[in-house]
């Protein structure tokens, strides 16, 4: 065990890769002797596996856990939570959003005790209205979807200790969501706040879809809720259509005159369509995980690693 480990999931950094080894350098060597980096690559396509193997060389703080391909954010950094050896662990993004520089003061604040300490963004810059927007969106959604209270403006950017790794490492789950797990987990949990800063170079590699992937990850790992709600819409159509049949047979056999019948085929058709594609879409959401779950795939492939058991 070593006293600290920081946890980086890249893909496609090779700009920022020196620049952050040096920040984290600059803060954690006055604190720390010993320590380690390991940059996870997931499936780079630019050179980011060559720059870090370089720097690999001359610190022997660097550690590197090489993925055969890229399997996700959430994935690199569940490898880099498997791997590590630190009793403190920090994970952080590679593109600098995360200040380094933060990182002592997440320390300081576990050793009042706490065994989860969140970088809490108090301003974010350089973020579209649209990112910040469907971010906050979804953490009231989830907040209210599910039992978990999982803090706004808290990305993965935090410090957990030893327990707390050992509990996430214990959950099998396969479609992680660390910041519902982590928060799920419970214990003393705090906050240091800060201001996000923009990447400092290339391009975000969360694309609008890689987000919705993650919210319904999210929300599927803790809560049950919207297969109840596709009940609870089955049984207000049906009751809703169970009055137009009645109203059908009414205006039939007792008005007299039929309807012409066509629009309201048509229209009742459509709708109860629509509802029995939404609850199916909404099982199929599930049984898709447990399917995932059943199948029991490696989570990820290593090709090569510097990381010795
Ligand atoms: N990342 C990754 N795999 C991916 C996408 C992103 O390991 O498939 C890494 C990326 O290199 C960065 C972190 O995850 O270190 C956060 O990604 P990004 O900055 O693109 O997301 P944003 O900050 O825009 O939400
Ligand atoms: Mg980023």
């Amino acid at each position: 065990m070593i006293p600290l480990s920081i946890i980086i999931p890249v893909f496609n950094e090779e700009t920022n890769l020196v620049l952050l080894k040096e920040r984290i350098f600059n803060s954690i060597a006055p604190i720390f002797k010993e320590f380690e980096i390991i940059f996870i690559n997931d499936g780079s396509k630019d050179k980011s596996i060559y720059i870090i193997k370089e720097m690999a060389k001359v610190d022997n703080q660097i550690k590197y856990i090489d993925f055969s391909k890229n399997f996700g954010h959430q994935i690199a950094v569940s490898a880099g939570l498997e791997m590590c050896k630190g009793a403190l662990i920090v994970i952080m993004d590679a593109d600098l959003q995360d200040p380094p520089e933060l990182i002592p003061k997440l320390i300081e604040k576990s050793k009042e005790g706490f065994d989860v300490v969140y970088a809490k963004r108090i301003q974010r810059n350089g973020e579209t209205y649209f990112k910040r927007k469907t971010a906050s969106i979804f953490y009231s959604l989830i907040n209210r979807l599910t039992d978990v209270e999982i803090p706004n403006e808290a990305g993965d950017f935090r410090l957990i200790n030893r327990k707390i790794c050992n509990i996430i490492k214990s959950m099998p789950e396969k479609n992680k969501f660390l910041r519902g797990q982590i928060a799920w987990a419970g214990f003393n949990q705090s906050n240091v706040d800060y201001i996000r800063e923009e990447r400092h170079s290339g391009k975000t590699n969360y694309t609008l879809l890689k987000m919705i992937q993650l919210a319904f990850d999210g929300i599927t790992s803790f809560s049950n809720l919207p297969l109840k709600l596709a009940t609870i819409l089955g049984f207000v159509v049906s009751g809703f259509s169970f009055l137009v049949i009645l109203y059908t047979l009414y205006s039939k056999y007792i008005a007299g005159g039929a309807e012409k019948g066509w629009p309201s085929i048509m229209v009742s058709i459509l709708f109860i369509g629509g509802v029995q594609l939404i609850c199916l879409g909404i099982i199929g959401e599930y049984i898709g995980r447990i399917l995932d779950n059943v199948r029991d795939r490696p989570l990820y492939l290593i090709k090569e690693t510097n990381i010795l058991d």
